[in-house]
């Protein structure tokens, strides 16, 4: 482990320093609370000692500080007060301000490494749960079978996207995809076969729609969106007919198809240029506008891009 050690008498620091690095861990030293915050910014340490009545800043300010800034990244890093037994009240301020325990002054060498272990320990367990609600996070926002972005995370994402669009006064685009005769796709070809081509299909999408913003999602069961912040009709409606192509040149057999003999795409697409507070109402039109496209290129023949 990485320990700092902030402590403003020199005597104390070194014993304290010697205990540690005698257990085996490397030491970064401080003489006040302001040089504790620095070394904790530019050296990152694993755990934090800190006593608690220091020049500068006292230890009660350094880790109120110091949690503020690991607040923001959600790393946690534990906090341990060296203090003498007269300061019980600041022992209690100090757990307050975000420090875990406290170890009373004269500082015992083997009570200090047992509590570096016990706070390793919490340290690996908190690390290991964060770690956890990150990839559960990522899972509830996927859909399983293609990757992609799954319906809610794609509802989050309008909303998300629509109000950065609003603030930036740009547009926003939308389009709606829908696989052609996918019906009788599944019926030929199995669900396996259906499966393979939803997972091909996604991916030729996905890596069509290039840019960082874009969100592609997968809307319903052979239905894909795409939200296209900052990207007006035209931009959309060019983006819609190079997701068309991509799906024709990837020439998935589609024996059963009465467009094509392999597998094609219907799109339509929608834009909003002027967002206002009513987002409820605009996502509704802009969801209406996109299908409404896409149930007019469905009807004019399939495998065809409508814009609104
Ligand atoms: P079109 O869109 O060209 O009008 O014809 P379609 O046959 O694709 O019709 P529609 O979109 O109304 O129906 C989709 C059909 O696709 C329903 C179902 O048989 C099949 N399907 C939809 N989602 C899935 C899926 O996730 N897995 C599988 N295996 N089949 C699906
Ligand atoms: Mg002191
Ligand atoms: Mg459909
Ligand atoms: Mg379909």
């Amino acid at each position: 482990m990485k320990v700092l050690l902030a402590e403003d008498s020199r005597s104390n620091q070194m014993l304290i320093q010697a205990y540690i690095e005698e257990a085996g861990h490397d030491v970064v030293t401080a003489n006040d609370g302001q040089e504790a915050i620095d070394a904790f910014i530019n050296d990152r340490p694993d755990l934090v000692l800190l006593d608690v009545t220091m020049p500068v800043k006292d230890g009660i300010v350094t880790a109120r500080e110091i949690r503020q800034l690991t607040d923001q990244d959600n790393d946690w890093i534990p906090i341990v007060f060296l203090s003498a037994m007269a300061d019980a009240k600041d022992i209690e301020k100090g757990i307050d301000a975000g420090g875990d325990d406290y170890l009373v002054k004269p500082v015992d060498a083997i009570v200090l490494n047992a509590k570096l272990r016990a706070m390793k320990r919490i340290a690996e367990m908190r690390h290991q749960l964060h770690k956890a609600n990150l990839e559960l996070k990522l899972m509830a926002a996927r859909d399983g079978l293609t990757g992609l972005a799954n319906r809610r995370h794609f509802d989050e994402m309008l909303i998300k996207e629509l109000k950065r669009s609003a603030r930036l006064k740009a547009p926003l685009s939308l389009i709606l995809c829908d696989i052609d005769f996918f019906k009788l796709f599944n019926d030929n070809y199995g669900h396996q076969g259906s499966d393979d081509c939803l997972k091909a299909v996604a991916k030729k999408m996905q890596e069509t729609v290039k840019r960082p913003g874009d969100v592609l999602a997968r809307y319903g069961g052979e239905e894909f969106a795409v939200i296209l912040p900052e990207t007006d009709l035209a931009g959309a409606t060019h983006v819609a007919n190079q997701l068309k192509a991509a799906i024709e040149q990837l020439a998935m057999p589609h024996a059963h198809s009465s467009v094509a003999d392999y597998v094609t795409l219907s799109l339509g697409v929608a834009c909003v240029d002027k967002i206002d507070t009513n987002l409820i109402e605009i996502i509704r039109s802009l969801i209406e506008q996109a299908d409404n496209g896409l149930y007019q290129a469905k009807t004019q023949g399939r495998n065809q891009v409508v814009c609104f």
